[in-house]
């Protein structure tokens, strides 16, 4: 594992309960965001959930591309734990997750919801996650969606329902890639303009920080997260 540099912040926002939950282990080159749903002890449960699993079972020695097989079997486990701790208050909860683990000089992405991986080379900021969300695939299909109002949380994909059917992808690395994984409550807030300019002009350990309370000013009715990552 290469030596990284990295931050991360969460923010309640303007709601209760933070559902987002998060991890930044430079020892293992894992960097999560996940996004809880499904009420609110559901989703803050299902969330904490999602990260505990995977930073249990993922080990540093990874090597790419046999470890896709495993990051996959890792989300899937995620999944599953979520699945069987649903009843009661939690019986409808769920999480996102975006995953970015780096392996010697490749990285794995895995991917489910709506959450975002972001990745800044060259001055090009590009999302490299597709949300899995009504909207989006509606869009996908060339479907007008037009101002979708509530339905434009909608999740077709998710943590905690009985099939997990993940994104998984190997993505090449380049000195100097600037990664920032988020939660809709961070991308909704801010233009992709106002992200690079922080990626660039901030040092990676307070870029998280900045994103998050950045996206708190300009309004964000949610829960908000980030984690910048840097290869040096
Ligand atoms: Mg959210």
């Amino acid at each position: 594992m290469m030596a990284t540099s990295s931050s991360a912040a969460t923010h309640v926002g303007r709601r209760d309960n933070n559902e987002d939950n998060y991890l930044a282990d430079g020892r293992l080159g894992l960097f999560l965001v996940a996004d809880g749903v499904g009420g609110h002890e559901g989703g803050e449960v299902a969330s904490a959930l999602a990260v505990e699993s995977l930073q249990r079972d993922l080990t540093p020695e990874g090597d790419a591309p046999r470890e896709a097989q495993v990051l996959r079997r890792a989300i899937q486990r995620a999944s599953a734990a979520i699945h069987e701790a649903r009843e009661g208050a939690l019986v409808q909860m769920g999480s996102t997750l975006t995953a970015l683990w780096l392996l010697r000089d490749r990285a794995l992405i895995g991917h489910i919801g709506d959450s975002r991986l972001y990745r800044l080379r060259d001055g090009q900021l590009e999302c490299l996650t597709r949300d899995h969300s009504l909207v989006a695939e509606l869009q996908a299909q060339g479907v007008p969606v037009g101002d979708a109002g509530p339905m434009a949380h909608i999740l077709t994909r998710a943590l905690g329902s009985e099939r997990c059917d993940p994104d998984v992808e190997l993505a090449h690395l380049a000195p100097g890639d600037c990664f920032l994984l988020c939660s809709d409550g961070l991308y909704e807030a801010l233009d992709e303009a106002r992200i690079v300019e922080v990626l660039q002009s901030w040092p990676v350990e307070l870029a998280a920080e900045e994103l998050v309370q950045l996206a708190y000013d300009a309004g964000s009715s949610d829960n908000i997260t980030g984690v910048v990552v840097r290869i040096p």
